[in-house]
């Protein structure tokens, strides 16, 4: 069969710039066809030598491996090739999964459609947004600058469900290493107060569990 060498990574240059323009569009469907087109390309069989240190083991030195000769090779190693899964959301701190993808000079980020809360912005690849979302974390003290509000914010361990804190604020002492605690799930309560003759009214409370390591250790300082 006869091949003809091109250069991959041209061409690769050449589907990520469209998979952008598609992104600036908001054809997320395009871009995701175009990036799995990257990854099918990133799995044809190399035509220069893959592994300098596979000479003389067994594996031809000057010739490429086609995808079952690199199978049957991994094999003999002891290795198993997985092939690479594009990576999917993971749902948003407010349970949602609906994001909106935007570009700029900094490359490309996403922002949760339901809450609004941004991810990081890569540069590199429509995939890399998308691992930077996932790993995306965000402290006590940003979500409380973040949201602005001044309704009490009721703070609980993820590790044993104790509470924290039931009006959180950056300015107190005995806050300040809670607020540096990740939060981990966010959901809010209302709470009923009478008001004697004029009636009864809702206050909202935004409650979130944090990260539990402290109260894991056993250590109970930052407890209210
Ligand atoms: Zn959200």
């Amino acid at each position: 069969m006869a091949v003809r060498p091109i250069n991959a990574i041209r061409f690769e240059e050449i589907l990520e710039q469209w998979k952008k323009d598609c992104l600036e569009d908001n054809d997320i469907q395009g871009a995701e066809i175009i990036s799995d087109v990257i990854l099918q390309l990133d799995d044809m069989p190399t035509l220069t030598q893959p592994n300098e240190g596979a000479k003389g083991k067994n594996v031809p030195a000057n010739e490429p491996l086609t995808l079952e000769e690199l199978k049957a090779e991994a094999k003999r190693q002891g290795y198993k090739l997985i092939k690479a899964k594009r990576p999917r959301f993971e749902p948003c701190l407010c349970g949602h999964n609906d994001h909106q993808w935007v570009s700029g000079p900094e490359g490309w980020a996403v922002y949760c459609k339901h809450c609004g809360l941004y991810g990081p912005w890569a540069k590199k690849s429509h995939n890399a947004v998308i691992v930077a979302w996932n790993a995306m974390s965000m402290t006590v003290n940003e979500l409380y600058s973040e949201i602005g509000i001044q309704s009490p914010m009721k703070i609980l361990s993820s590790y044993n469900g104790k509470v924290l804190c039931y009006n959180f604020s950056p300015e107190k002492e005995k806050h300040q290493a809670l607020g540096k605690r990740k939060i981990l799930d966010i959901w809010a309560e209302i709470k009923v107060n009478k008001c004697g003759g004029y009636g009864n009214y809702a206050d909202v409370i935004l409650c979130a569990y944090v990260d539990g390591a402290p109260e894991w250790e056993g250590v109970q300082d930052e407890v209210n």
